[in-house]
């Protein structure tokens, strides 16, 4: 490599790279790097990725827990991370897409068992709003339609909390339109229809 000549002046375009006089494009950073693992390639991180952001673990039914996966893709990843200063002044890794703290231990499987467990309770509707009256159980329209909208294409069954009791309806009861009186933007449904929870 010869010295660089004095005074001379080389323009760099956004982007690029000057080592001495020669500008050059830099290589794509390169976050991860790949191994043979059993039959199959599995891709490891080099730096910090979002743990919440990536796809990097998966649930065993079996054993009943998250696991890593046996092999993880460069999609798998989600690099997104910034620095941010916390509320004390402190510079901390953060991902920028959900604003993961980086600094927190990620547990996996803690918005993922809130789905499986929303899966498990896929029968299951909660409506909003109920109070009883007139013999009957009375929602306004919207929580009943936004119910039913949720509940009934998998024919769910569904939730109403009334003071500290808990209420059910089966999808068989409420699809019936012969059980649902609607009026003054209210729906209402005898509370014989109902079953405690
Ligand atoms: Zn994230």
């Amino acid at each position: 490599m010869s010295d660089t000549p004095l005074g001379i002046a080389i323009t760099i375009p956004f982007g690029f790279g000057a080592k001495a006089l020669e500008v050059f494009e830099p290589t794509p950073e390169v976050f991860t790097y790949s191994k043979m693992k059993g039959s199959g390639e599995s891709v490891y991180s080099l730096t910090v990725f979002c743990p919440k952001c990536s796809d990097t673990h998966e649930y065993n039914n079996r054993a009943h827990e998250w696991r890593p996966k046996w092999l993880i893709e460069e999609r798998d990843y989600s690099f997104q991370v910034v620095y941010s200063v916390d509320s004390e002044g402190i510079t901390f890794a953060q991902c920028s897409k959900c604003e993961f703290d980086l600094r927190d231990e990620y547990i996996y499987g803690s918005i993922d068992d809130e789905i499986t467990s929303k899966n498990e309770n896929i029968h299951q509707v909660s409506i909003t709003g109920v109070y009883y009256g007139e013999g009957c159980f009375v929602m306004p329209l919207e929580s009943f339609k936004k119910a039913i909208r949720e509940g009934f294409k998998r024919k769910a069954t569904l939730y109403a909390t009334i003071g500290l009791m808990s209420y059910k309806i089966a999808w068989e009861v409420y699809s019936q339109p012969d059980n649902i009186i609607s009026k003054d933007g209210c729906v209402f449904l005898r509370k014989n229809l109902w079953k405690q929870a």
